[in-house]
């Protein structure tokens, strides 16, 4: 299946063409018909397998088909961070380069002036997060009265964030007669029942579910004790001199410590966490796309949904403590059918961490050898090993040349 199978118009082609998108992924070949025959969708896609293109290339067809007199809303998308906002509107403004729409995109904790400018000058689509986007209605800048499609993404974060009021008191201001696209990567009984309130005789799609690691991301999991992680860490980046890597923390001082640390070691980097103004944030992506930092270090909540093409390296120097987190991590790299690798580093604290995302992914990660292992990870590895029977009878012990001992779990890639 290709592109032209969808008959997207001439313009819509020839920007897709542009971003070099030859074949529709799994979600947009599922959900593409659905959206452009005008129904509401119910999707479970995480971040990672094509779902923005998934909406916004048939939401940009059903407006490109329209001739309003004057510029109004027609689409609102909710999406919970201002990363996601940014790289929606991002795509939108891509894939909707040869079109007369205009798009816009307003988030919380920048000044609204710029923001409100932009609302002014008139848009089509609109991209929001919730608590500005409730400011910015009060305030009478934004009318949703014209609104035809609206898309609820991310949903599960969304309700992880306490997002669920400004939801509802969002819907409450919707039309009735709409056309409704809800994305979330997982869908437990509570995403369902908000689905069902938002949602009218909606199709369901479905991709890679959360507990699946794509097939493409090669996964490693090294022991170590905490004292050492560092020092593997730039070990880690040395056995890939050529890959920029995205680190994760679970804190925002984690995440600071470590840029620190890179800082020192003369390996540039910088950190996005909650606490950076949004200007900072905004500065160490580009710089990190731009290739100016080789490493960027990230909390999951900032990292949720930040779109970096080519990322061939994610390293979690600190187990998520939520294992769905774990997929949502390493799903940064091996992106759109792209290879990547995944090495998470565990220390004896994180051991049940890594018990409960080894049965969420169903499978166990390969352990690899390096030379800062201690006698007591060792002994953890081999119990692991003898436990699982993952690599049964191919562990070796062995002096390193540092002289400390070096354990090697074979099967490892
Ligand atoms: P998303 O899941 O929307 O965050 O998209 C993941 C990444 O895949 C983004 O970098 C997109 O630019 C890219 N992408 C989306 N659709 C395609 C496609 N059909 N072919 C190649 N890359 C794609």
């Amino acid at each position: 299946m290709t592109f032209y199978d969808f008959d997207l118009t001439e313009p819509i082609q020839n920007a897709l063409k542009k971003e070099g998108y030859t074949h529709p992924t799994p979600i947009q070949q599922k959900a593409i018909p659905v959206v452009l025959e005008g129904k509401d969708l119910m999707a479970c896609a995480q971040t990672g397998t094509g779902k923005t293109a998934a909406f916004a290339l048939p939401i940009l067809q059903l407006l490109a088909g329209e001739s309003p007199k004057n510029r109004r809303i027609r689409v609102l998308v909710l999406t919970p961070t201002r990363e996601l906002a940014i790289q929606i509107k991002e795509s939108f403004d891509a894939y909707g380069r040869f079109l007369p729409l205009r798009s816009a995109v307003i988030f919380g904790g920048v000044s609204q002036s710029a923001q409100v400018q932009s609302l002014k000058n008139g848009v089509d689509i609109l991209i929001a997060t919730p608590g500005r986007l409730l400011d910015l209605i009060q305030q009478g800048f934004i009318s949703l009265k014209d609104l035809g499609i609206f898309v609820l993404d991310e949903a599960d974060r969304m309700l992880d964030m306490g997002f669920i009021h400004d939801i509802k008191k969002v819907i409450k201001l919707l039309p009735l007669k709409r056309q409704s696209l809800f994305f979330s990567a997982t869908m437990p009984p509570h995403i369902v029942q908000l689905a069902n309130t938002i949602l009218t005789h909606p199709e369901s799609v479905e991709v890679t579910p959360v507990s699946s690691t794509a097939d493409t991301i090669s996964q490693e999991v090294l022991f170590v004790a905490k004292e050492n992680k560092y020092a593997l860490l730039t070990h880690t980046l040395e056995r890939w001199p050529d890959k920029s890597a995205l680190i994760f923390t679970r804190t925002k001082h984690g995440a600071d410590k470590v840029v620190k640390m890179l800082t020192r070691s003369g390996i540039r980097s910088a950190a996005i966490h909650g606490n950076k103004s949004q200007n900072a944030r905004q500065k160490a992506l580009a710089d990190f796309k731009n290739s100016h930092n080789r490493v960027l270090v990230a909390t999951d909540i900032a990292a949720r949904g930040i779109d970096i093409d080519e990322l061939e390296l994610v390293i979690n120097y600190e187990l998520p403590n939520i294992p769905e987190t774990y997929v949502h991590r390493i799903g940064r790299t091996g992106r759109a059918g792209a290879s990547g690798t995944a090495v998470s580093f565990c220390d004896t604290e994180e051991r049940a961490y890594l018990k409960d995302i080894q049965k969420l992914i169903a499978r166990q990660i390969p352990v690899t050898a390096h030379p800062f292992v201690t006698g007591v990870e060792m002994q953890i590895a081999e119990r692991i090993e003898k436990s699982t029977g993952f690599s049964s009878g191919k562990t070796q012990h062995k002096k390193s040349n540092s002289g400390k001992k070096f354990f090697r779990g074979m099967g490892a890639r």
